[in-house]
């Protein structure tokens, strides 16, 4: 299996009938005012490099963000406030993501989200997250090898990371550790000789990192300021040796 054909087969689910008609609907209402561009309406595959020794990993597509153009994080102002942090960091090629097709490129990092189709208000149901969970581990397990650090925006996007390395056979610490801005765990990596096909080569451990997500609720308000921003992506990029 590869990066590429697990996104390929992504963009073909229709596993959730509650967010198959948003999206849809979203697309087909939106589409005069974006008549210029091909609206996306579908689930939203990871975005960046597929030997990441990073990730980045948020909520759920915004209806006209990453619904509209296809991209994670690309389209909306939450993505415009994490892309230029990246960019200031040195991780990626440009400050601002306008389109699928703008020639951003990450270094060493991939971003993606839980959900895959934007929910209403934001806010998958629970059953939503369990189900796409499978999405999730599915391309957590593709890039253990390289991961050594994973950065998680929000409370929702840290209870499915945990949830999906414990259930992939990593350890995490119980009681679970809290979410919040600069919370941080380590998580072991399952032994090579287990069964789960871990590659001896890879780093024994990652670490987690929470920040708030990039969300206007918290950027406006200046409870994620940008310096608070670049300050836990360097952290996420120091661990994963960026
Ligand atoms: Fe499929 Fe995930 Fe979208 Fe549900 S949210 S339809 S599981 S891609």
């Amino acid at each position: 299996p590869s990066i590429a054909a697990l996104d390929a087969e992504l963009i073909e689910c229709r596993a959730c009938p509650r967010l198959v008609a948003w999206r849809e609907q979203v697309a087909r209402e939106k589409r005069a005012a974006f008549a210029d561009q091909e609206y996306w309406g579908r689930p939203v595959p990871g975005f960046g490099d597929e030997h990441a020794r990073m990730m980045i990993l948020g909520l759920a597509p915004a209806a006209h963000g990453a619904n509209r153009t296809g991209r994670m994080f690309t389209g909306d102002q939450s993505g415009d406030v994490l892309f230029k942090a990246l960019y200031d960091v040195g991780l990626a090629s440009r400050p601002t993501a306008v389109s699928a097709d703008d020639g951003m490129e990450l270094y060493g990092v991939r971003m993606t989200a839980p959900v895959r189709c934007a929910p209403p208000q934001n806010k998958p149901t629970p059953a939503e997250r369990d189900r796409c969970a499978t999405w999730l581990e599915a391309e957590l397990a593709l890039l253990a090898p390289t991961l050594r650090s994973v950065l998680v925006l929000g409370a929702f996007g840290w209870r499915s990371a945990l949830t999906g390395f414990a259930s992939m056979g990593w350890t995490v610490d119980r009681p679970r550790p809290k979410f919040g801005h600069g919370a941080r765990t380590t998580i072991r990596r399952p032994r090579a000789d287990d069964g789960t096909g871990a590659s001896s080569t890879a780093a024994e451990e990652l670490t987690v990192f929470g920040s708030y997500h990039v969300s206007q609720h918290n950027t406006f308000t200046g409870r994620l300021t940008p310096e608070m921003l670049r300050a836990v992506i360097r952290d996420a990029a120091g661990a994963a040796g960026l």
